[in-house]
């Protein structure tokens, strides 16, 4: 299928993603051609457009970014089975290398070769996407395309807050993010018994009310004890979850669990931060690192999830047509939006 296709290209070293014609991505024999239908803006894209440090380090220019999507399948390599024209699809957007012993052995995320759809090699803004069959994901079309093109992030929500068994645990989450939101639907949904979320943006604390948190705090007007005191909770939190990437969030986390009590961490601080190690041992704390989804176990969750009743969409907030991209990207970063998402395609 030759012939160019709209796509939002970082093609300079400097602030800014434009939008651009470019080539269509010719799929190899295993590989599967997607039309792009709509888009989540993610954190990610947020510093590829701001071109901070992370940024300049790890993005090679010229590069077609974005990495949250729901398409349709446009064509197949001829190496491909189980997907066909037509088919509605998700996908995953770290390419793992499939032969490392963690691959080897079911764990593919935690390949340590992992590769970033819209990050290493082209992304998913534009009319089409390509990527391996072993990376797309087979969409339920009664599930929204709104809530399908946040599969990504919803993903890490779900990976991150189904870590530690949470039926008639009291969570705490810190971060009231697009994946801070969903965490609170899913930990609510999978039977929590309180969730309390924390955040310094008002707003967002609102819309964490909205999908299920028992109480928020805003740190700067407020202790995470006297929380614990108006619900009488005795022990502390049972799990924790760090999706903020704030120093002072972790700090607080950290000193508010139970002993024994179990955090997994998702928030990439910007810088190393020193750590109160006591806490952890003399409270026996659990901590586990997460990157990214299990592949595909955490895309079954969510999609059953979602068809068993997990509400997500009041963290949509808006949206757009992407050629309304800069309007989308200045919403996305303005604290008063959570997930943005553009539509390339009706289709
Ligand atoms: P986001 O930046 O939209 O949300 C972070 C939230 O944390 C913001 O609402 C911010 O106001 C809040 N915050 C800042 N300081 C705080 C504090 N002291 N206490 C409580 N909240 C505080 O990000 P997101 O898209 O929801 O992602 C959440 C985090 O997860 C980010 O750090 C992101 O980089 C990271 N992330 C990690 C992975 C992974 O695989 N590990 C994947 C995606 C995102
Ligand atoms: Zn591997």
């Amino acid at each position: 299928m030759a012939g160019t296709m709209k796509a939002l290209v970082k093609s300079r070293r400097e602030a800014g993603l434009w939008m651009e014609e470019v080539p269509i991505p010719e799929p190899g024999i295993n590989d599967v051609l997607i039309r792009v239908l709509k888009t989540g803006i993610c954190g990610t894209d947020l510093h590829i457009y701001h071109w901070d440090a992370w940024a300049q380090q790890t993005i090679p220019v010229p590069l077609v970014v974005g990495h949250e999507f729901v398409g349709r399948v446009e064509r197949v390599g001829s190496n491909v089975a189980g997907f066909r024209p037509g088919d509605l699809v998700s996908g995953e957007g770290h390419l793992v290398c499939g032969r490392c012993r963690n691959c080897m052995a079911g764990r593919r995320h935690l390949c340590p070769h992992t590769q970033g759809v819209g990050v290493n090699r082209p992304g998913a803004f534009a009319d089409y996407l390509c990527i391996p069959m072993t990376n797309v994901w087979g969409a339920d079309p009664h599930i929204p395309l709104d809530i399908l093109a946040c599969f990504d992030p919803l993903g890490n929500a779900v990976h991150t807050a189904l870590s530690f068994d949470v039926l008639g645990e009291d969570v705490l989450i810190t971060g009231a993010g697009p994946i801070g939101l969903m965490a609170t639907a899913v930990v609510r949904h999978a039977g929590a018994r309180y969730v309390v979320v924390t955040d310094p943006n008002p707003w967002r604390l609102d819309l964490a009310r909205r999908l299920g948190a028992t109480r928020t705090l805003d740190p700067r007007h407020g202790a995470l004890a006297e929380v614990q005191n108006a619900l009488r909770m005795k022990e502390g939190f049972d799990v924790g979850l760090e999706m903020s990437g704030s120093e002072a969030a972790l700090e607080d986390l950290l000193a508010n669990m139970c002993h024994g009590g179990r955090v997994a961490l998702l928030g990439i601080p910007e810088r190393a931060t020193p750590v109160n190690w006591n806490l952890i041992i003399f409270n026996g704390l659990t901590i586990k690192g997460i990157y990214g989804r299990e592949m595909y176990e955490t895309w079954y969750k969510m999609t059953v999830m979602i068809q068993g009743g997990l509400d997500i969409s009041p963290v949509i907030t808006h949206r757009f047509p992407a050629d309304a991209y800069a309007e989308a990207f200045a919403v996305a970063r303005s604290g008063q939006a959570a997930k943005v998402v553009l539509t390339w395609s009706e289709g």
